[in-house]
Formats: structure tokens, sequence, C-alpha cells
């Protein structure tokens, strides 16, 4: 989501004249987006943030702007307290929002602009959000259509970061999409926190299947993804869209975080282990050929070894294409922060966390293993170190030696070496 919410503050600079540089050195802008989902993602802000300060002395005419979860959207106190602590920042902006930076940039027009002969240069400060350097290459990109989340499962600060739920309307969306694919864009992945909750909050009601459908058949599109599913909303309608539209990949994003009944109703997730293994079975079923991806939280309050071990022994069973782990990390404000005692000790959370990324690691080389010397579509994003990567349609990573610029285009590639993370193959 900050990926999509960059490319939107990147493309309102490029608007009002400014280029991109990946200096912050050299820029006259500096954006700093910022993710607070765990505490080490906050420490990771809160560094970045202190380490313009002595660029903002050297050079007091740039202009930084700290957006993000960092700021959220309540604004108050917590946004005063922010000022004093960071007074070098000059725009803070909540989440999906480039207008406070770009009414800052406007609004003051005798503003005495480093190097003035030069055109103006803007630089995201995130190593974590690579952010193409020509955006004109862009191959695949991120378009949030449901902003915020209003779930409130216990653990989580998104929803008093990004706000309540709030759904693009369809001509919003569908004018985003064609205007990145006229810039070339072939690949869309369409975002929301509970993504397929899409439009339930709009008066005519479209859901997830209208918009793919709206989306579909722009010329010059390849390829269509959503996520983050929540398992309570992923209806038939929807899986069945899926196989329907070619367009749409085999590839949905839904998360478990915990296979314990107990936990789960601890999180507020609002299903049960069973219900979960059942979602998986029903999307194997109508979707042939789909990856499916899930997060797991470890050491979530009071979570016992057994309790765990009932993950451990889900993700066993199911064999997940991927699994993001996380070590459970209190946030502030959340129910879980404030009612419940971070109990598990760090070397525990660790070694569960251990426990299944090796599980993980078997099951995906397992799964990827398949894949040898099967022939699959990529489409190629990027070259990086000398090896193109693409993915396939239930996206899998797949690096391809070639001389040829292969840039944006859907190949048949032979698989020739498999690995838990990645694939590698050859132009058929
Ligand atoms: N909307 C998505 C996920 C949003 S946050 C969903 O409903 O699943 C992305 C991931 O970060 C979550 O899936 C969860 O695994 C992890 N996460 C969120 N809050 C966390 C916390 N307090 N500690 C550890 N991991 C957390
Ligand atoms: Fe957070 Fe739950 Fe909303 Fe996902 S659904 S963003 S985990 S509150």
């Amino acid at each position: 989501m900050n990926v999509a919410d960059s490319r939107l503050v990147s493309s309102v600079l490029e608007k009002l004249g400014y280029t991109a540089t990946d200096r912050a050195e050299k820029a006259d802008v500096v954006v700093l987006n910022t993710c607070v989902v765990r505490q080490s993602a906050e420490d990771s802000a809160v560094g970045r943030v202190s380490s313009l300060k002595g660029l903002k002395r050297k050079r007091p005419n740039m202009v930084i702007n700290l957006m993000g979860c960092m700021v959220g959207v309540k604004g108050g106190d917590y946004l005063e307290s922010l000022k004093k602590r960071f007074p070098h920042v000059d725009v803070f902006s909540s989440p999906s929002d480039p207008g406070p930076l770009a009414a800052y940039l406007t609004q003051d027009e005798s503003r005495d602009f480093l190097e003035k002969a030069t055109a103006r240069r803007f630089a995201f400060m995130n190593e974590d959000l690579p952010l193409p350097k020509n955006r004109e290459n862009l191959v695949s990109a991120y378009v949030s259509v449901v902003l915020g989340c209003s779930y409130a499962c216990t653990y989580c600060i998104v929803p008093y970061r990004r706000g309540p739920e709030r759904s693009r309307p369809v001509e919003d969306v569908v004018r985003e999409v064609e205007s990145l694919v006229s810039q070339g864009v072939k690949e869309i992945t369409l975002l929301g926190q509970i993504v397929d909750r899409y439009g339930l909050d709009l008066p005519q009601k479209p859901t997830l299947p209208d918009l793919l459908r709206e989306i579909h058949d722009l010329p010059g599109l390849e390829r269509l993804r959503f996520l983050t599913s929540h398992p309570n909303w992923m209806t038939d309608e929807l899986l069945d869209a899926v196989a329907a539209l070619p367009k749409v990949m085999p590839h949905i994003e839904v998360p478990i975080q915990s296979a314990d009944d107990e936990i789960l109703t601890a999180m507020k997730r609002g299903y049960t282990a069973d219900e979960y293994r059942e979602l998986v079975h029903r999307i194997r079923d109508r979707i042939p050929g789909v990856g499916i991806a899930t997060d797991i939280i470890v050491g979530f309050p009071g979570e016992s070894e057994e309790q765990f071990q009932r993950t451990y022994n889900l993700i066993k069973e199911l064999r997940m294409d991927v699994a993001h782990l996380a070590r459970y990390s209190p946030r502030p404000q959340t129910v879980a922060a404030r009612r419940m005692e971070d109990n598990v000790p760090d070397e525990e959370k660790w070694r569960r966390f251990r426990l299944l990324e090796e599980l993980q690691e078997g099951i995906a080389g397992d799964i990827n293993a398949q894949y040898q010397n099967q022939t699959v579509d990529v489409l190629f994003e990027e070259k990086v170190r000398g090896r193109w990567r693409g993915r396939t349609p239930n996206n899998k990573l797949v690096f391809v030696e070639s001389e040829d610029n292969l840039r944006g285009k859907v190949l048949p590639v032979t698989i020739t070496w498999t690995g838990p993370w990645s694939m590698q193959g050859s132009e058929t």
C-alpha cells in the first residue's frame, strides 16, 4: 500500500514539474513514507527521519515530507507531538494523501528553491520500498481500491493510522488503471486491507468481481491481481470470477494469522481454523493452479506451545505457496496492547518463527520442484544483476538470463532450476 501511495505522490510531483532522483542529497523535496505495522518498522522510520536532520541543517530550503502511518489520520495532540519531535520536517501527511505536500509546494511560490537554474528534484527515503527510477518503464503497478480498515483485529494498528474503510468509486479506479495502462503498465494489483469487501460502502454496492470485470478488457492490460483478502468475504462469486477471467491471475493472498480457535477469537479474526481449511479447499477446487499466500503471527499474547503447534500443523497440512511470518509486536492503542500481556518471551517468538520458516522453506521447495522442466508464462519486470526477473501467473518468482529486452513481455519459459524462494528458466 505504501508503494501505491508513493507512486501517487510521485505522479503529483511530476505534474508539478519535479523529476525523480534516488539521492536525497540532491533533492529539493524528500518524501519519507512510513510504516508502523510492527515496532521494528516504526523504529526504522524514526531512524530515517532523524537521519535527515543533518541534511536539513546543510540545506534549509530542502522540503521534508513525512507521510504515511507514522503520521496517521487523526491529527490533534498526536500530530502536535510529532511536530515537536521532528521540527526539521516541513510537511506531515496522512497515508494515501499527496494533498498537503502539493499544497505546500504550490501555495508558497515565493520559496527560494535550491539550484533554481536546474530542474527541481524529489527523492524517496525508503530503501525498503523500491520505486523504479524510471517510472515510464513500470511494468507492474499497485492501485489502492479500498483505503483504511474498520475491522479492528485486536493486534492491528492499521485502522488507527489509515482510518475507516473507504472504497474508491469504480470510475476513479478505472480512470487510474487506464492512465497506468496507457503509460505501458502491463499488470495491475488492486489493493485493500480487506480487498474482498470492496464496494460494500458505496451507494451502488459494486463488488470486487464487478470491478475486476470493469477493468479486465482494457487493451494493453495483461494481468490483474488483488490483495489482501479476508477469509470471511471470499465469496464463490469472487473465486469463480478469478477462474473465469483470463487476465485475473490464479493468485490469492488470504491471511490465517493463527490456526488456534482461542487465539483467533482473541485476535477478533471472525473465523475458525476449520473454516479457514475449508476455504483453502474451496479456493483450490475453484481456481486451477492457484497460488495461495498467507500471513501468520507467532507469539500473540497467551499463545501456548500447544496453540502454536496447531498453527504449525495446519500449515504443514495445507501446504501454502507462501507464508509471511511475523513475531507479535504490541502496537499503541490496539486492544491487544491495552488489555493483553505480551507474555511470550522474545526468544520463544523467534523459535516459533524459525520453526515455521523452516517448515515453509521445505514446503515451498517441494512445490517449486514440481515446475522443473515445465513451461510457464512469465511476465518480465526488470533486469537485476544480469538476470531478468518476472512472475508466473500464480506469482512465483522466475529469473532468466537473456541479452534481449524482456521488460513488459509475457513469454513462455522452461524451468531449469528450482529453489524455495525462486526458480530459473530459459526462454522457450
Ligand atoms: N489487512 C491484512 C493485513 C494487514 S497488516 C489482514 O487482514 O490480514 C499485514 C500483516 O502484518 C498482517 O497480516 C499480520 O500478519 C502482520 N501484523 C499486523 N499487526 C501486527 C502486530 N501487531 N504484530 C505482528 N505482526 C503484525
Ligand atoms: Fe488490520 Fe485486521 Fe484490518 Fe487487516 S483486517 S488491516 S489485520 S484490522
